[in-house]
């Protein structure tokens, strides 16, 4: 049976916890990674209703995407909800995983399926992040350049947006002379040696350094491989925060709004001013105020999240229709993103159900 482990290895493939912002504490908050999955309940938050459910439900892992450890903890006595909640599912053997911010700020994550929701077109992550790719540069006898670069690909370099194996080699002279003790592929002990070696170079996410290096040495002919690592500036345009596309026509306001309100379930919108039509859209799921520059710079008419503050409609008027759908209900279909990666991963081997208890604990009056 797959185990908490394989689960968290199966997520975090899609959502690497390197890519979680600094404040944030994704990944498995409580329970044995050992333990073998008898059930998963997806939810957005984790709750001891979450847990009861879990239960009943003969499931024995909550993913959510809140992790319900966000503070450090100093005591465990069951004084607020978090405490209760993780007493509950400690006590009850039910392991609980988040992904978070590292679920946000992938392509296939939180806002795509917002994205998706309302129909946008053309999707391009809004605020793409630098400083998660490097450069692996290494020295390779021709003869082994291809068996070399294929593991590397397989280790996860070598990708580029939509393209995959990609390299750059160019040929040259490699030279050295083995020491005393070596066993050389190329080469005597202690006999200068020139080889024809191509340079091969190719970019990858640098969390993944560790396994790029690992099937280097692994392919690699050599006792000591020669290579640089180096860590480069470039944006990476599938990991940030913050979507953008466009609509497949283009919407007055008020039509935009219906469509978030149908499309959201939401009974209402809290909205700037703004009377030009909507045809580029970005958006945020969670609270997403921090990108509203980046929407305005990106063209876009209208920037969708939720938690905005008073303040921060200001300076919108007029620019773009800046529309406040509601934290929770921005991401309410993140579940679905859960549910679909368990499914492929871990075929039937075990019960993949979203939670039927409602989390949002925000109510309208009308
Ligand atoms: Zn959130």
């Amino acid at each position: 049976m797959p185990t908490v482990a394989d689960l968290a290895r199966a997520l975090e493939q899609v959502a690497p916890l390197a890519y979680q912002e600094s404040y944030d504490n994704a990944g498995l908050q409580c329970g044995d990674p050992q333990a073998e999955i008898r059930g998963v309940l997806i939810a957005l938050d984790c709750t001891p209703a979450v847990i009861d459910e879990a239960l009943r439900r003969g499931c024995n892992v909550v993913v959510a995407h809140h992790p319900v450890v966000f503070r450090p903890l100093k005591r465990l006595t069951g004084a607020n909800e978090v405490e209760q909640t993780l007493i509950k599912a400690i006590k009850s053997d039910v392991a609980i995983y988040a992904a978070h911010t590292n679920l946000d700020n992938v392509l296939p994550g939180v806002n795509r399926k917002l994205a998706e929701k309302l129909g946008l077109e053309n999707l391009r992550i809004l605020d793409p992040k630098s400083g998660t790719l490097g450069k692996l540069i290494t020295y390779v006898p021709t003869t082994h350049t291809d068996a070399v670069l294929q593991a590397l690909y397989a280790a996860g370099a070598g990708q580029i947006g939509n393209y995959s194996a990609c390299s750059f080699r160019v040929e040259g002279t490699g030279t050295f002379t083995p020491g005393t003790g070596t066993s050389p592929f190329i080469g005597e002990p202690q006999k200068p040696e020139s080889v024809r070696e191509e340079r091969v170079e190719v970019l990858l996410p640098l969390h993944l350094h560790g396994a790029a290096l690992r099937a280097l040495r692994a392919t690699h002919p050599y006792e000591e491989v020669a290579y640089e690592l180096v860590k480069v500036e470039n944006t990476n345009q599938d990991v940030g925060s913050g979507m953008i596309g466009e609509l497949p026509e283009a919407l007055s306001p008020a039509e935009f709004r219906r469509l978030l309100r149908a499309a959201l379930g939401v009974p209402v919108v809290k909205h700037t001013e703004f009377d030009r039509p909507i045809k580029t859209v970005a958006l945020c799921g969670g609270a997403g105020s921090f990108l509203i520059g980046n929407a305005r710079r990106a063209g876009a008419d209208a920037f969708v999240t939720g938690d905005l503050k008073y303040h921060e409609y200001f300076g919108a008027e007029g620019q773009l229709l800046l529309c406040d759908v509601g934290h929770f209900e921005s991401e309410q279909f993140t579940g679905e993103i859960f549910r679909d990666l368990l499914t492929v991963n871990f075929k039937s081997t075990f019960a993949v159900l979203i939670a039927e208890t409602l989390t949002n604990p925000v109510r309208y009056d009308f």
